[in-house]
């Protein structure tokens, strides 16, 4: 379970604060693809940052799996952080390293011992489906070969949540379908939380259960994305609609 109380983020600027979060409120269900739609600088990245820790909200509160993710530090952030996978739109591999070294850089963190790091990455190439291409470096890989990489070593140490930072903008359309799919897969076979920001309505349509709907650093509208988008209340979300696909 996620929860996100009240929490607001200012940057302070040279021209002046800037609010990118704005007194959000969300609960997130164990186990279920939550997406978060809007368009840039709404403060979707921002947002997610504060769910692992990378930034700190300036007020409010974070809950990820119990643990109150903005006032823990040191070991028990770095902790919590290994239970929260990420992965991101230009997927941030290691380039000098393999797929398999890849996916077992967060097990060396966590200090896994060589044999285990080595069944693990094996599980994991299976899991993600890139049997095969354990030795090649990532340039060596499609888009969606990269982000699949992405997906197994952000899945290494076991994560209750997964947190996806427009992690299909880059590919192509029928390649967005296929790590979508594999998303929902991971989902229904590990039960583990997704939360997944985009600003492509029909990423949400496709594997969402829930929706919110961001602009200027607010929520303006959320709920069962069935029901948001066939009677949506603001313009915002009017105009997501009209995407159409
Ligand atoms: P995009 O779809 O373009 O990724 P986003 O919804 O993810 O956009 P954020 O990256 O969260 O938006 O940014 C929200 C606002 O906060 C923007 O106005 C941005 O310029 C500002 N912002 C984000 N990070 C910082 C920072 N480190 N310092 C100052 N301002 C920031
Ligand atoms: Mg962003």
């Amino acid at each position: 379970m996620i929860i996100i109380e009240n929490v607001k983020k200012i940057f302070q600027t040279k021209t002046g604060n800037l609010t990118a979060v704005d007194d959000v409120n969300l609960k997130i269900n164990e186990g279920e693809i939550f997406g978060v739609i809007g368009y840039s600088g709404a403060g979707k990245s921002t947002l997610i940052r504060m769910l692992n820790g990378l930034e700190k909200p300036t007020s409010g509160k974070l809950e990820v799996s119990g643990k109150d993710i903005a006032s823990i530090q040191g070991k028990e952030l770095r902790h919590a952080r290994q239970k929260i996978g990420m992965i991101f739109q230009h997927f941030n591999l290691l380039w000098s390293r393999t797929v398999a070294e890849n996916i077992a850089f967060p097990l060396e963190i966590a200090k896994v011992s060589k044999f285990e790091r080595q069944e693990r990455v094996q599980e994991l190439i299976q899991l993600v489906g890139l049997e095969g291409k354990e030795n090649a470096y990532p340039s060596q890989l499609s888009g969606g070969q990269k982000q699949r990489v992405g997906i197994a070593r952000a899945l290494a140490n076991n994560p209750t949540v997964l947190l996806c930072d427009e992690a299909t903008s880059a590919l192509d359309p029928e390649t967005t379908d296929s790590i979508l799919e594999l998303l929902l897969g991971i989902n229904k076979k590990l039960g583990l939380t997704i939360v997944l920001i985009t600003h492509e309505m029909h990423v949400i349509r496709k594997i969402c259960q829930r929706v919110a709907v961001m602009e200027d650093g607010k929520v303006v509208e959320s709920g069962d994305v069935l029901e948001v988008f066939k009677n949506p209340q603001t313009p915002i979300t009017k105009k997501f609609v009209g995407q159409g696909t």
